[in-house]
């Protein structure tokens, strides 16, 4: 795209790539990076939120000269610049180690939301996040794949929690000139917009992007002038309840975003679905196939050799389904062109067998895609018996969905302290091959001290930040007590901590804990060994029985016979995750399995040296091996499965954790502990790495589709 302006003119010629570094957020997962910015000017970074772009908007010219006339900051900007073109250059298939003849092919990744960063607020969990960290680590591999999703011009509801423990959203827009988002240009120059198929009155999009590393992400924008009112905020925000709005969303994310990629002129790819929600995609494939002569078979036979799909919901009632009269409305003028009439094309996304009639994307995605998978092994087990009913003539284990256990991206989950701890000890291949299994041994050469001391300061500054948030929201705001003591005022760095941040959906059981209160207050109040929980999350704004546990859980902070020792951190996003993430002691897990298909955020503990407590689902059946943290809960015809679970977190507490925490050498560390934490960090790092998860999409899933979308 041409530049024809500087975003920030007042930049001095010899700090000019500071522009295109802050309009990459490449810089996002690069603590020299972003310690350049920081240096310009500390408050302002804080300030902004840690957004450069905001932050070069708004800062004095003077800071700029300053930094552009001081040698040390020059060699640290030439440096960061020199690492910054390396890592953005394109890479070729043959480096990568794919066959050449798929070099001119890329990988169309839709998802309906993306976890960049926290000043992009386009996730609502973890799915997002999967997505972000896909992207991240296909620029850091140099996996040549584009993204497409949804600009949410409202997505950002804030968490306010009021003095009763209610969770109030607050709508916050979204300031789209100072993020790290550029529009796209058409061949005249002007802001590109396209129109999206079926929808009457006609609804145009206009298309942003962001530029991950050496990856585009491309966003589709229906708040603009030339839409209806009503049209404009149909992708004001994420998962809307109402049906139609759910479909029109879908349409415009699936057949719009393959207008926007027409538009770019982008032909030659394979498409890859995180979950069901952009399925129509395929649809247009077929459409152009179909166009071009083939009947309706031929041409879903090529679209399904040549597409991936990634399904991430356990539970049939998950799944977006739309009644017939709904798809009929909409479709009706657009299965002829498919070469199918009206069951032909309602056939595509129903079941007669399933107790959920109507058009299912999942089914769709699954019947047009030829690579499906899980995300866990467990999850591709479910998911095979879930769906065996639609390939009846094979056995469940047949049922042609694998799995591909999710990861993270390392270098954006590490504490920037961590990480210079691995850079001491690990040596540098640690971030160039973070999945070899060999590097991670090391890891047993740092000194139970060095690493005690990195995890320690990281916990107080977790509580620092909190401590922060509630003197703000109480100056600022004027907040009244309650929430100053439930935010976590009376927190105590010495004390074991427990960690709980994660959406506050029911099946994630958060007060789960707090089932027994007698036993938990006897835990909490040791006078020699106590224990303190701090709680993050939001429930979904139309999620009643959600907010309800979050008030159960925000009463328990105040209640004087728990001293202080509950905590809840109001808005849990990308930044205070990171915190959380660091600095607690155990991350604790305990949704109802097998509703955790795999779960992420236990990951990015773990490879911080946060071991995770959990129920055996999702990704920790793979993750636990006995001596990297502790597994919990048991499945019984008798009794509650609450009650029992959390009888059982109870006596795993009591007898091993809450001895191992307080068996403290001469010197202050808990060397039992810190071998948890080594056991941790070894075994998960390199196994739940996105570049683990991202190399073997290539090998099992894109190469292959590669290779049969060229026959095509
Ligand atoms: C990783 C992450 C999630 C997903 O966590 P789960 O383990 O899947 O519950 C959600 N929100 C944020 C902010 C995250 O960083």
């Amino acid at each position: 795209m041409p530049k024809d302006t500087r975003l920030f003119p007042h930049l001095p010629e010899r700090i000019a790539g500071l522009e295109d570094l802050a309009e990459n957020l490449w810089w996002s997962w690069q603590p020299a990076a972003r310690m350049l910015f920081k240096r310009l000017n500390r408050p302002a970074w804080k300030d902004s939120g840690h957004n450069p772009d905001k932050m070069l908007r708004g800062l004095p010219a003077r800071y700029l000269e300053q930094a552009a006339a001081d040698q040390d900051y020059l060699r640290h900007y030439h440096l960061v610049m020199w690492r910054f073109q390396q890592e953005t250059r394109p890479v070729s298939c043959r480096e990568l180690g794919v066959m050449s003849d798929a070099s001119r092919q890329s990988i169309a990744y839709f998802s309906a939301e993306y976890g960049l960063h926290h000043s992009l607020p386009f996730y609502a969990g973890g799915l997002g996040f999967l997505a972000g960290d896909h992207l991240k680590e296909c620029s850091d591999l140099g996996v040549p794949l584009i993204g497409v999703g949804f600009m949410y011009p409202r997505g950002y509801l804030l968490q306010r929690i009021n003095e009763h423990g209610w969770q109030e959203d607050v709508a916050q827009g979204l300031d789209r000139e100072a993020a790290t988002i550029s529009r796209v240009f058409d061949s005249q120059g002007n802001q590109m917009i396209v129109s999206v198929p079926l929808i009457q009155p006609k609804l145009n999009v206009a298309v942003w992007s962001i530029e991950v590393g050496r990856t585009r992400l491309y966003l589709l924008d229906t708040d603009i002038e030339q839409n209806e009112h009503r049209d404009r905020e149909i992708c004001g925000r994420l998962y809307v309840g109402d049906p139609e709005t759910r479909l029109r969303q879908e349409i415009i994310l699936g057949l719009g975003g393959m207008e926007v990629l027409k538009a770019l002129g982008r032909h030659q790819f394979v498409i890859h679905l995180n979950e069901g929600h952009p399925a129509f995609a395929l649809l247009v494939k077929v459409q152009d196939l179909v166009a071009q002569g083939r009947s309706f078979e031929e041409a879903a036979k090529q679209v399904h050799a040549a597409s991936i799909f990634t399904t991430h919901t356990p539970v049939p009632a998950g799944h977006d389904i739309f009644s017939r009269e709904l798809m009929e409305r909409y479709f009706s003028s657009y299965w002829p062109s498919l070469g199918l009439d009206r069951d032909g094309f309602l056939e595509l996304g129903e079941h007669r067998q399933s107790p959920y009639p109507g058009f299912n994307m999942t089914i769709l995605a699954l019947r047009l895609c030829g690579h499906c998978n899980g995300v866990s092994q467990e999850h591709g087990r479910v998911s095979r018996q879930m769906w065996q009913s639609l390939w009846p003539e094979k056995s469940v284990e047949e049922v042609p969905i694998t799995h591909v256990t999710n990861g993270v991206h390392l270098p954006t989950w590490i504490s920037p302290k961590m990480r210079l701890l691995f850079d001491k000890y690990l040596g540098p291949d640690w971030v160039n091959n973070p999945d070899m299994s060999i590097v991670w041994e090391f890891v047993d050469e740092i000194p139970d001290e060095e690493l005690w001391q990195t995890h320690y300061w990281q916990k107080i500054k977790l509580i620092d930040a909190m401590r922060a948030k509630v003197r703000r929201r109480r100056s600022r705001d004027r907040a009244g007590p309650n929430l100053v003591l439930a935010g976590g005022t009376m927190l105590d760095p010495s004390i074991l901590t427990i960690g709980f941040g994660r959406r506050f959906a029911t099946y994630k059981r958060a007060g789960l804990i707090l089932s027994d209160l007698k036993r938990l207050k006897k835990l909490a109040a040791d006078p020699w060994t106590p224990l303190q929980i701090i709680f993050s999350g939001k429930a979904h704004p139309a999620d009643e029985p959600g907010k309800k546990i979050l008030q159960q859980v925000f009463t328990a902070c105040l209640d004087p016979e728990l001293g202080g020792r509950i905590a809840f951190l109001e808005n849990y996003d990308e930044q205070f995750a990171q915190y959380m993430l660091h600095g607690v002691d155990v991350w604790l897990n305990n949704p109802v399995p097998p509703m955790e298909a795999s779960g992420t955020s236990g990951m990015k503990a773990a490879l911080n040296g946060v071991p995770h407590l959990s129920i055996l689902d999702g990704w920790w059946l793979e993750g636990y091996n006995r001596v990297n943290g502790w597994a919990f809960g048991r499945e019984s015809a008798e009794g509650n499965r609450d009650v029992l679970d959390a009888a059982d977190l109870y006596d795993v507490l009591e007898q091993e954790i809450i001895p191992l925490y307080y068996d403290v050498s001469e010197n202050g560390v808990p060397c039992g502990w810190v071998r948890v934490m080594k056991e941790a960090i070894k075994s998960n790092a390199p196994r739940f790495s996105s570049r683990r998860m991202v190399k073997q999409y290539l090998e099992k899933f894109y190469a292959p589709a590669m290779a049969m979308n060229t026959r095509g």
